[in-house]
């Protein structure tokens, strides 16, 4: 039985296109023209930041280090709040390169806990990342579920660590990426996932 539930952050609760689309007209570069770069981007199995080499564009700088391009997706909050209802412990571990709190903060998150890759000092996919999780959690990896957009990076070491493993097809690496683990196409269908699980 799940008793603690991890979500990633980036396009698993945080709508992204804002943002490379702001990102991308820093660099002067039409939204459709980021998303190609991307797309090259996740068919080499590369990282997100790849897109501005592939592009041939310096890496913009984002106008500030604040959230105003960030959105959450609007299946999030009724989910969380559907977890909480449930009794699960709630974490937030994604591989963002700033702590989590102002993210948590900002959107008004009701969460357990809430940890960034830099703030853990490890990245996904490594197995450290997810170990530190299930110490938190305090609990059986069988009984601990991680919930990410990305088979790389979320699902395939999460299923490695032995935890339950959600993939939420959506954004670019949701849609390309295919793979072992439980499929969902919203937040919405997660707490039955979790209660069935
Ligand atoms: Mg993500």
């Amino acid at each position: 039985m799940i008793g603690a539930v991890f979500l990633d952050v980036g396009e698993t609760l945080v709508n992204e296109s804002l943002m490379w689309a702001s990102l991308g007209a820093r660099a002067g570069l039409e939204p459709h023209v980021v998303w190609a770069g991307l797309g090259a981007a996740v068919a080499r199995g590369e990282e997100h930041w790849r897109t501005w080499e592939l592009l041939g564009v310096d890496r913009p700088e984002p106008a500030s280090a604040g959230l105003e391009d960030a959105e959450l997706y609007a299946d999030a909050q009724p989910c969380l709040h559907r977890l909480r209802a449930d009794g699960y412990f709630i974490g937030l571990a994604g591989n963002v390169g700033r702590g989590l709190g102002p993210v948590v903060e900002h959107f008004g998150l009701d969460v357990d806990w809430a940890a960034s890759s830099s703030e853990l000092g490890v990245e996904k996919p490594s197995p450290a990342f997810f170990e530190r999780l299930l110490e938190v959690a305090g609990r059986p990896a069988a009984e601990v579920a991680y919930v990410g957009d990305r088979i790389d990076n979320d699902v395939a070491p999460a299923r490695a660590a032995g935890m339950l493993a959600v993939h939420v097809r959506r954004g670019p690496w949701g849609y390309l990426q295919r793979g072992a683990g439980i499929q969902i196409d919203s937040l919405d269908e997660l707490p039955a996932v979790l209660g069935g699980a």
